[in-house]
């Protein structure tokens, strides 16, 4: 494998930076919080920075911080987030990580064009489409999210080797440097860390491996306590040293396949955990696929989304269509367009290598007409059936059944609604955007906050649980059923946005099915409801996925409820954890002559960390 190198020598880059504790006493404060550093050019942690040359925005201090170095080291877009993301599996263990999968938006400046890398997760090629069932009964779904039944086969080291290789200018090596140091040298441990250890206690207490390495001293990290993971540390060392090899095929994915097929579970813990069917095989098998974006125009930009099979791109993609064919476009219109759009989505979307999608009458504008053309003044009557985007449209039709299918183990009882799996902010987004105009727009996940809670012995990582995604079944003509080496339907919707052919805006989220209504949700803030990016972020937020009631966060119902209440809307609040939250999103924006904007949270998750390059102009 050769890479194309970059010029400057990126060893010991910005990690020893990351792990200097910030000077108190910063010298022009609202300078240095309007670009996200801290005295002597020291980061801090600010959801919004504004500047020049280079911006990344992740939920976390020291990814933000290794993907800023990589772009002021000389680094592009992609070398940034594929280094971020390998920090994120450091810091945000539970919601990312090596053996987890992950979509990629890329808009590539040199060739003016937006592409997509599919680092999905794929069934192995013993499961069948009875495989998450028992006795024609699908099996409970906690079972399946603790289970070496649940863990796909691993996309995101491939995924970072194929991004840098066609995109990037470091190896391998060099992205997961940084990470690794992170990992040996440690971070300190916040609320959210110890939160989701804790929510996660009771399983990871039945898993050997991931008991000694996430509850020392039988109990969660103390938040202020600096948490260190040397296995993680000698993992992306060798990794780099032996590349992506080394799990797909490799003595790492001997490891790995022993591990789902018998996981660690403590003598005398009464959970059932249940065997995979992952092979060296599959490892071996896997492929990275460079997919076409979807695309929609929207107000005179153009929007890019992830095509399936994540149901991102065709759904974001459908819903704002919606929203265009409207006279209006508010709150009202947006809660009727995401539940049409989640219709199509339920029946439709599927891993378009089994199922014939029909992605191009889902974007199309056609299509958004007729489905617009059943939004009234009042919330439509529950469940929305889906429509039919066969090519032939004529206005105001309405027809279809409502579908019975949906996504995971508990939408088999759903009546053409989104199934209520539990949708937590699981997962994480993160955007970079370099000197050359590159953007990045990356979602990484390992499924369930913790993945499927089973460390492999000595080696510092969690597997995914990412199989879950699938409809378990019964449920004929479900496009989502497992089947071999099929990847189950996502929701990851890393958006970006161009105008006259220029990045203007990027945005993603974590969140399960929620992300889909997150993005549209900002979207709609920024170009319809006339807030500015943070704005658009920071606003309360609601979901609603063709279910009886809108999930929404208690501000949002504070603010809006009583009006969207007079037009036959419900709501419900969120269940968490954390209780209360929809998503996690970050997001770039450009201001025009060079000036980026990077937006994370304020507040949501523990708020999340903007940075630019320079706050002056170049
Ligand atoms: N498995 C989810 C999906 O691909 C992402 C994880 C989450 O945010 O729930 O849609």
């Amino acid at each position: 494998m050769s890479f194309r190198r970059l010029a400057l020598p990126l060893t010991g880059i910005a990690v020893s930076l990351a792990l200097v504790a910030p000077p108190a006493n910063a010298q022009d404060p609202a300078a240095e919080a309007r670009s996200g550093t801290h005295g002597h050019g020291q980061p801090a942690k600010v959801p919004v920075a504004e500047g020049y040359g280079g911006a990344v925005s992740t939920v976390d201090l020291d990814a933000s911080k290794v993907a800023l170095a990589i772009l002021k080291r000389g680094g592009n877009a992609m070398d940034a987030a594929v280094a971020g993301a390998a920090t994120l599996g450091v810091t945000e263990p539970y919601s990312a990580g090596l053996a987890g999968g992950g979509f990629i938006v890329y808009y590539d400046a040199r060739r003016g064009r937006v592409v997509t890398l599919d680092g999905r997760e794929k069934a192995p090629q013993a499961m069948t489409e009875t495989s998450l069932q028992e006795n024609g009964a699908p099996i409970p779904f906690a079972d399946a999210v603790t289970s070496g039944l649940s863990a796909g086969v691993p996309g995101s080291v491939a995924q970072w080797e194929v991004a840098l290789r066609r995109f990037g200018t470091i190896s391998l090596k060099q992205a997961l440097q940084p990470a690794a140091d992170v990992a040996a040298n440690g971070f300190t441990v916040d609320q959210t860390f110890h939160d989701q250890t804790a929510q996660n206690a009771a399983r990871f207490a039945d898993i050997t491996s991931t008991a000694a390495l996430y509850l020392p001293n039988g109990a969660p990290p103390p938040v202020g306590s600096v948490f260190r993971n040397p296995d993680l540390a000698a993992t992306y060392r060798e990794l780099g040293r032996r590349g992506a090899e080394w799990l797909y095929g490799g003595s790492l994915g001997q490891e790995v396949v022993a591990t789902v097929k018998a996981p660690p579970v403590r003598p005398g813990a009464t959970r059932v955990v249940r065997p995979g069917l992952m092979e060296v095989s599959d490892l071996r098998a896997y492929r990275v696929l460079e997919r076409p974006p979807t695309k929609i125009e929207y107000n005179g930009m153009d929007v890019y989304g992830m095509a399936p099979p994540s149901s991102g791109g065709s759904t974001v993609g459908e819903a704002l269509n919606i929203l265009e064919a409207l006279p209006k476009a508010g709150l009202h219109e947006y809660l009727e367009a995401s539940r049409l759009a989640f219709a199509d989505r339920n029946k439709f979307v599927g891993d378009p290598g089994y199922v014939d999608v029909p992605l191009k009458g889902l974007l199309s504008d056609g299509f958004a007409k007729e489905r617009a053309c059943l939004i009234g003044d009042v919330a439509m009557p529950h469940p929305a059936a889906p429509g039919s985007p066969d090519g032939s449209y004529g206005g105001c039709r309405i027809e279809g059944t409502p579908f019975t299918g949906g996504e995971g183990a508990a939408a088999q009882t759903g009546q053409g609604a989104e199934a209520e799996k539990p949708e937590g902010p699981e997962t994480t987004h993160l955007v970079v955007a370099d000197r050359w105009g590159n953007v990045a727009a990356y979602n990484i996940t390992i499924e369930s906050t913790g993945g499927n809670g089973i460390v492999v012995p000595g080696r510092g990582f969690l597997l995914n649980n990412e199989l879950t995604d699938f409809t378990f079944g019964p449920a004929p003509g479900d496009p989502n059923l497992p089947a071999p080496g099929k990847r189950p339907r996502s929701s990851m919707a890393p958006t970006i946005v161009l105008k006259h052919g220029k990045p203007l805006l990027a945005v993603g989220s974590p969140g399960g099915a929620t992300i889909i209504t997150t993005v549209l949700q900002i979207l709609l803030n920024r170009y319809e409801l006339g807030m500015t990016l943070p704005e658009a972020v920071a606003a309360p937020r609601a979901s609603q996925r063709n279910a009886a009631a809108t999930q929404a966060e208690q501000a949002f119902i504070d603010r809006y409820g009583a009006e969207l209440t007079a037009r036959g809307h419900t709501f419900t609040t969120v269940p968490g954890p954390p209780a209360g939250e929809l998503g996690a999103a970050t997001a770039l924006e450009f201001l025009g002559r060079g000036k980026i904007q990077a937006v994370a949270e304020p507040s949501r998750r523990g708020g999340g960390s903007a940075l630019v390059v320079s706050p002056d102009r170049p």
